[in-house]
């Protein structure tokens, strides 16, 4: 067991599937030897290191130093995906709000009735192995966009932070068109780790998530949806700016219920940073 600060804790002894259903917890599958423990830790904090090594990583480990439930980083069974689960779905889920069993908006449910957020905030199990996230055979292997390790555990980082502080609402993204981010947290997750790709110069930016899961690159998605919008002629707005105001309606009310993240990452020198790009409040 590795304590990075008081509450985050990366720990190699168990290895973890993933839940079948949403909402259940990862049951464990194998245990590591001390070795394989000792090793999965040593990757894991490298990884952590490189991440707190740009700005954006700084934010989001600053983040979570504020949160009051534990975080746990363990290995997992699959190294096609990782996760962020709440040992308790209710409370990291605003009291009174929703728990949606997917991004459609259907409600979960337990014994037939609508399961209530309590608010106050879960403990969270982040499977989490230390490597990119690739795909294609074994000669034509990439890592798909936004898939680095580090990227990774960015994007789960944010999950975590906001399950642990009982923010997470999950809450279904509007339908219109280009809209490929799924909920309000994915949504959050992919524009936080999009600042941390871009803050290193990359351009190669996460445009999806869910059925396509890795599909877009950022500015592929962005620009169809800026071509349906304009008529004619040259945009001089950059990719950043044109995002914060297509998706002024998700970062407006994220600049409120998240004030301190979105102060941090609105200082951030990025070419892709629409926190900083979105507009004073109007
Ligand atoms: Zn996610």
């Amino acid at each position: 067991m590795t304590v990075l600060f008081r509450n985050l804790t990366i720990e190699g002894s168990l290895v973890y599937r993933f839940p079948l259903h949403t909402r259940d917890q990862p049951t464990v599958v194998r245990h590591n030897t001390d070795a394989a423990a000792r090793q999965y830790e040593t990757g894991v904090l490298a990884r952590l290191v490189a991440m707190g090594g740009r700005a954006t990583g700084q934010v989001v480990l600053g983040a979570l130093s504020r949160v009051s439930r534990p975080i746990f980083l363990v290995p997992s069974s699959s190294d096609e995906n990782a996760g962020a689960i709440p040992v308790n779905v209710q409370a990291s889920r605003p009291a009174g709000a929703p728990v949606y069993s997917n991004d459609r908006g259907d409600r979960f449910l337990q014994n037939g009735r609508p399961v209530i957020g309590t608010g106050g905030g879960s403990p969270v199990v982040v499977l989490f192995n230390p490597h990119d996230l690739q795909v294609g055979d074994r000669r034509h292997r990439r890592t798909v966009v936004g898939g680095s390790a580090e990227e990774v555990l960015l994007h789960e980082l944010v999950h975590a932070y906001r399950m642990g502080c009982g923010t997470m609402t999950s809450a279904p993204g509007p339908r219109f068109g280009g809209e490929v981010f799924g909920n309000d947290d994915e949504f959050l997750a992919i524009l936080v780790a999009n600042i941390f790709s871009s803050e290193s110069g990359s351009t190669a930016l996460r445009g999806s998530h869910g059925g396509g899961m890795w599909r877009g690159a950022l500015g592929a998605a962005v620009s169809l949806m800026m071509d349906a919008a304009l008529p004619f002629g040259a945009d001089a707005r950059t990719l950043s700016q044109r995002f914060a105001e297509e998706y002024r309606n998700r970062l407006v009310p994220l600049r409120t219920s998240e004030a301190a993240l979105f102060a941090g990452l609105a200082r951030i020198n990025a070419h892709f940073n629409p926190v900083r790009d979105l507009a004073a409040p109007r």
